[in-house]
């Protein structure tokens, strides 16, 4: 059974007062709350096993190193990789896609090469192709969205070609909510001999990845957007591809042997770990998923997306609303407008109202631009939103919309 209450005993934040109101936490697609294991872990970590890894001869040196190998093996079992050299630590969901797009890029990218993404990109997924693009002379192809806002397949095939070296897409959009279908994206890419990186940031805290099952060759998503600390983020890559590309940054743990004629690398994953890693943030992340398997995936996505139903239902009803996407298969994000109410107005009267969205264009202006659009307003849920606070945004949206 799934304890609303109790669960949001485990979120401290979630007790605070906004201009004196209780603060309706709906701006989980940017960053998420953590529960007090995951804050238990951080204080635990530094008051009883800080000590630099990997190198130390000495105990505590060990006790942290064992702590952060088997936060990866508990990261590498969540989401179904072969093995645990497959998951590097990175800094988030950008580092992960610059560090693919800068090492597999040198490995595998040339003149007249191209690299597929989609429409409904977030910018890290964009930016890092362009500057590969920019080094290389490669060509950016750009998936096109049907009216629904999901992928236009067809496109897709027409794009794969025997000079697509690549294919990197979201799991899930930031903005859209789509749910993409990845095994799919994955099966057509494989027959054409083409790798894929799935943009796994507004994914992982929402259902359960398996990255076998999706056929993802590379996943990547952000600790922070699941429940874990900012600053800790997963790069998966299938063990085949990371074996044939060179490190990404040069440094402290990802060498064999320095001498000033020529430097060998580490074997796996430390060849792609340069310097102290979040030893920290890696075993606060492992403490996150557990978290969240503790209380169910399957529960986790239903409860979510009983919300999602719900807010859609309810903004749907507003006289001039317009529910910005409308895939089939939604996740997480909410995005709206309402008449001609420019949705900062939106977000800002809100927030006096103790409610919390996000305004803009997501980090996704080409997906807003093909849209003919420059900003949402966007609600986005999470394992410990409520009935009653959907409820209560509803509300308030008919409050502030009355102002206009
Ligand atoms: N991709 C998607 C789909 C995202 O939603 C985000 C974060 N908004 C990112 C990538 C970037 O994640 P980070 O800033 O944690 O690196």
């Amino acid at each position: 059974m799934y304890d609303i209450q109790k669960i949001r005993e485990d979120f401290p934040i979630l007790h605070t007062e906004v201009y004196g109101k209780p603060l309706i936490y709906l701006d989980n697609a940017a960053t998420t709350q953590k529960p007090i294991a995951v804050l238990d872990q951080i204080e635990r970590a530094y008051r009883t096993f800080n000590a630099n890894i990997h190198r130390g001869v000495h105990h505590l040196s060990q006790v942290a190193t064992e702590q952060h190998e088997l936060a990866r093996k508990r990261i590498a079992r969540f989401i179904g990789a072969e093995d645990a050299k497959e998951v590097l630590f990175t800094r988030g969901t950008t580092e992960a896609i610059n560090l693919v797009a800068t090492s597999f890029g040198q490995a595998f990218v040339r003149a007249g090469d191209e690299i597929i993404i989609s429409t409904l990109e977030h910018h890290s997924n964009i930016v890092p192709w362009q500057l590969l693009a920019e080094r290389t002379g490669a060509q950016l192809r750009v998936i096109r969205l049907t009216e629904k806002g999901e992928l236009d397949m067809a496109h897709y095939r027409s794009l794969l070609n025997e000079r697509t070296k690549l294919v990197s897409v979201a799991h899930v959009s930031n903005v859209l909510g789509t749910i993409n279908p990845i095994r799919q994206i994955t099966d057509l890419a494989h027959t054409a001999g083409v790798p894929v990186l799935v943009d796994g940031a507004q994914a992982i805290a929402h259902s359960r990845v398996d990255v076998r099952e999706l056929g993802a060759d590379f996943y990547t998503f952000s600790g922070h957007k699941v429940y874990a600390p900012t600053g800790i983020g997963v790069l998966y890559g299938k063990e085949e591809w990371l074996e044939k590309m060179p490190p990404y940054h040069g440094g402290g743990e990802m060498i064999a042997k320095v001498t000033f004629e020529k430097t060998t690398y580490n074997e796996l994953p430390y060849k792609f770990e340069a310097g102290t890693p979040d030893y920290v943030g890696s075993t606060a992340l492992a403490v996150a998923l557990d978290y969240i398997e503790g209380l169910g995936l399957e529960a986790i996505a239903a409860h979510e997306d009983k919300l999602l139903r719900m807010a859609t239902e309810g903004i749907k009803a507003f006289p001039n609303a317009r529910i910005i996407g409308e895939a089939e298969h939604k996740s997480g994000a909410l995005s709206f407008l309402i008449g001609d109410i420019h949705p900062y107005d939106l977000g800002m009267l809100l927030d006096r109202l103790g409610i919390a969205i996000r305004t803009g264009h997501h980090c996704a202006e080409p997906l807003l631009e093909s849209m003919g659009l420059n900003a949402t307003a966007r609600a986005s849920f999470a394992l410990y939103n409520t009935e009653e606070e959907v409820e209560q945004f509803l509300q308030g949206l008919k409050r502030v919309v009355s102002m206009f």
